[in-house]
């Protein structure tokens, strides 16, 4: 008989035995990724053993993924796929009643619950934050709908959700949700086949300009009047952070008032090195940027996700998408002015902002706004910061969106 070669791996053991023998890294160790890591929790992990192809900031391979997940990718004739990626239908919605506390109207967490008890799933990752700081993220695997509604509202940091990758494959689950954001759910994608699951859904939500802990504290110091008070936060469709603090009144900056200068290394590396604001990968994205404001915005990726969606569709109003004005030109201006870190005195920001709510871009076309504004201060980022990416890092889609724009050296 065949004599069995203890040094190799490949021939006799079977791929879940492979990941077991890594061993995942110590919080505060560098990361593969080094500055670029985004902690998304992977390397929290045995599936480490992964991480040169998974993670999305050593490979990026949203195209592959994208038609692994949704059996096909972007259509690069169509500019709406490069912006808002694969999708089936897209809308706006709002739940009919809100949930008290939630982000936005709570669609992500009613989704949640209901995928839990109607027993479609057997536990949902999410992230609740910890006792001390309701900023500090802390992922868990819930299994009650008490444990979702607790992981409601952003934690607006970097936030490892992957880290309970390891406890699912212990835990023997086969039908699980993790909700997440654009890179976490890159790095999940990569690893699906491996995490021993019968069904898998996933539940994203779109993300941009993600921060550390002590970023976080620093933007809000630099931006809220009352930073120690704030609950939430949100880049709104008015051209205006609102911050919410604690006695429910909002705080209202506008984003040209910002201090740019301040501000400018406040972002995580990752963040301004990303390319994923639509979360491409998830079956389902929840989001805010393509609606009307008040209104959640609703993209369809795949058959699984309009399961999940047409669970809750009795508890929401819906209304088709639509879109107004055109933002090239704002965005072109933009470009220099965050370039040069120029910040408008604060009468002048607030002008400009009723000015543009005005005439600006409006549901879709402010998505795009939005897109745009990001996309082209990233390139210039990963070019300056890391040319040698430029070229693989850069999704083809996200090179079309930058050339329509002239950018400086
Ligand atoms: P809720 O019912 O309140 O549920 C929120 C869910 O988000 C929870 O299940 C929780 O597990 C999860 N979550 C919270 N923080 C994180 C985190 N750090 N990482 C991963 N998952 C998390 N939408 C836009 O349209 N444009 C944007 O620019 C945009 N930026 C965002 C930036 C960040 C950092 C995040 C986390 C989200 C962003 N979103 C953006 C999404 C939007 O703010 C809402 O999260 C989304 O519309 C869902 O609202 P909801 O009321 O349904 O969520
Ligand atoms: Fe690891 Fe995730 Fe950081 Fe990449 S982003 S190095 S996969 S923890």
């Amino acid at each position: 008989p065949l004599r069995e070669n203890p040094f190799s791996m490949t021939a006799t053991t079977p791929n879940s035995a492979k990941h077991k023998k890594a061993k995942a890294l110590k919080p505060g160790t560098i990361r593969p990724a080094k500055e670029l890591c985004s902690e998304c929790g992977l390397c929290d992990t045995y599936y480490i053993h992964y991480v040169k192809e998974a993670c999305a900031f050593l490979n990026q391979q949203i195209p592959e993924l994208e038609t692994q997940t949704h059996g096909r990718s972007r259509n690069l004739d169509n500019p709406d796929d490069w912006y808002f990626g694969v999708n089936q239908n897209m809308m706006a919605a709002r739940k009919l009643q809100p949930i008290e506390g939630a982000q936005w109207t709570g669609i992500v967490s009613t989704i949640a619950i209901e995928m839990l008890t109607s027993g479609k799933v057997e536990g949902v990752v999410c992230v609740q934050n910890t006792k001390e700081d309701r900023f500090q993220p802390m992922p868990i695997i819930a299994r009650t709908p008490e444990e979702i509604l607790a992981a409601r509202v952003n934690k607006p940091t970097l936030s490892p959700n992957l880290s309970v990758l390891e406890q699912i494959e212990q835990s023997g689950m086969k039908r699980l949700l993790v909700i997440g954001v654009g890179c976490q759910i890159q790095a999940l994608r990569a690893v699906e086949k491996e995490l021993g699951l019968e069904k898998l859904y996933v539940l994203g939500t779109p993300c941009v300009d993600n921060v550390t802990r002590a970023g976080l504290q620093k933007f809000l110091e630099t931006t809220s009047k009352s930073p120690d008070t704030v609950v939430h936060y949100e880049f709104m469709q008015d051209f205006q952070v609102h911050f919410k603090h604690e006695d429910g009144s909002i705080e209202k900056v506008p984003f040209f008032g910002l201090n740019t200068k301040e501000l400018k290394d406040v972002f995580a590396p990752s963040c301004m090195s990303c390319f994923d604001y639509v979360n491409s990968l998830a079956d389902l994205v929840v989001g805010y940027m393509g609606a009307p404001f008040g209104w959640q915005w609703i993209v369809v990726r795949n058959d699984r996700g309009q399961e999940m969606l047409d669970l809750v569709q009795n508890q929401l109003e819906t209304q088709s998408v639509t879109s107004k004005g055109d933002r090239h030109q704002a965005v072109q201006q933009s470009i220099p002015a965050y370039d040069k870190g120029v910040t408008l005195p604060m009468w002048a920001a607030k002008l400009m902002g009723v000015v543009i709510e005005k005439i600006g871009p409006k549901g879709l076309e402010y998505a795009r706004f939005s897109i745009d504004s990001h996309f082209t201060r990233n390139y210039l980022y990963v070019k300056r910061h890391h040319p040698e990416k430029l070229a693989a890092h850069i999704p083809e889609f996200a090179k079309r969106i930058v050339g329509q724009y002239t950018l400086p050296d």
